[in-house]
């Protein structure tokens, strides 16, 4: 098992990539912090995987987290500290979207967006660097295609994800030093919630003929570069940001 005795966080499991995320860690022998936008969705996240994989509940924490606030923040890390003694991954993976005209974009919007997109990543990383810093750790922020190749009518969104990646290499080149390596995954079209409350069917189908593999990804697709960069395998990947698209950017 790749992931024997690590502890993971991974923000917005409860649904989409990151319950995805989390399955493959469990099965791959890590002790996972499920965390959802409430204690009820993270909650319905854990019994899922309980009875997807067989398991029982001493490999999971499930939690509410408000990644505005760093006092929510703080009681997650506290929680999985008092309940699995370290940190040894941390999954940035929660995330919104938007499409609105640049002009028609407040100020609100725009600072919404970067609350959850950006700075949650930011207050975060923070926290888990003091016990990272004891024995290293991998730290994977979410990024998008659109945080490279930028997107219309997605203004708050795209810059949000270059803001991700701008993040990614920073921490990278500052926390090598402690052997805590930083990257990010850029995901093309992913069939969650996000997509199918937010792209049109004509949009998505346009969106599928520009990827070479002429299909959306399932969650379950971005799973495997997760582990890996969770894993030892990556020792010496840091500040990568890698796509997984399909071959729709490139
Ligand atoms: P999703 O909507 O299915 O899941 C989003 C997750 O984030 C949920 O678990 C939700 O609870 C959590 N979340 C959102 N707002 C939150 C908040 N305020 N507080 C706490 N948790 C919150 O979306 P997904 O497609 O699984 O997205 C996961 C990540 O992948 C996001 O960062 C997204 O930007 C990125 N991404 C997705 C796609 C795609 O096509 N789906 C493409 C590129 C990047």
């Amino acid at each position: 098992m790749k992931l024997e005795g690590k502890v993971a966080i991974v923000t917005g499991s409860s649904r989409g990539i990151g319950y995805e995320i989390a399955k493959l860690y469990l099965k791959e022998g890590a002790k996972v912090v499920v965390c959802g936008s409430s204690d009820v969705t993270a909650q319905k996240a854990v019994t899922n995987l309980q009875k997807e994989l067989n398991i029982n509940d001493e490999a999971i924490l499930g939690t509410g987290i408000d990644l505005k606030d760093n006092a929510s923040i703080k009681m997650v890390i506290t929680k999985t500290i008092e309940r699995f003694g370290k940190i040894d991954v941390l999954v940035n993976n929660a995330g919104i979207t938007s499409s609105e005209s640049i002009l028609e974009s407040t100020d609100e919007s725009f600072q919404n967006m970067f609350e959850i997109n950006f700075f949650s990543c930011v207050r975060l990383i923070r926290e888990v660097i003091p016990y990272m810093k004891k024995s290293g750790g991998s730290i994977i922020n979410t990024s998008s295609m659109v945080g490279i190749y930028a997107s219309p009518y997605q203004a708050a969104y795209s810059s949000s994800k270059f803001a991700v990646n701008g993040l990614t290499k920073a921490c990278a080149k500052e926390l090598g030093q402690y052997n805590i390596r930083v990257n990010a995954v850029a995901p093309g079209v992913v069939g969650t919630d996000m997509v199918t409350k937010n792209v049109t069917e004509e949009m998505k189908q346009l969106l599928v003929n520009s990827t070479p593999l002429r299909r959306m990804a399932n969650p379950s697709d971005l799973a495997g570069i997760y582990l890996y960069l969770a894993s030892d395998e990556s020792s010496f990947t840091t500040g990568a940001i890698i796509q997984v698209d399909g071959g729709l950017v490139m």
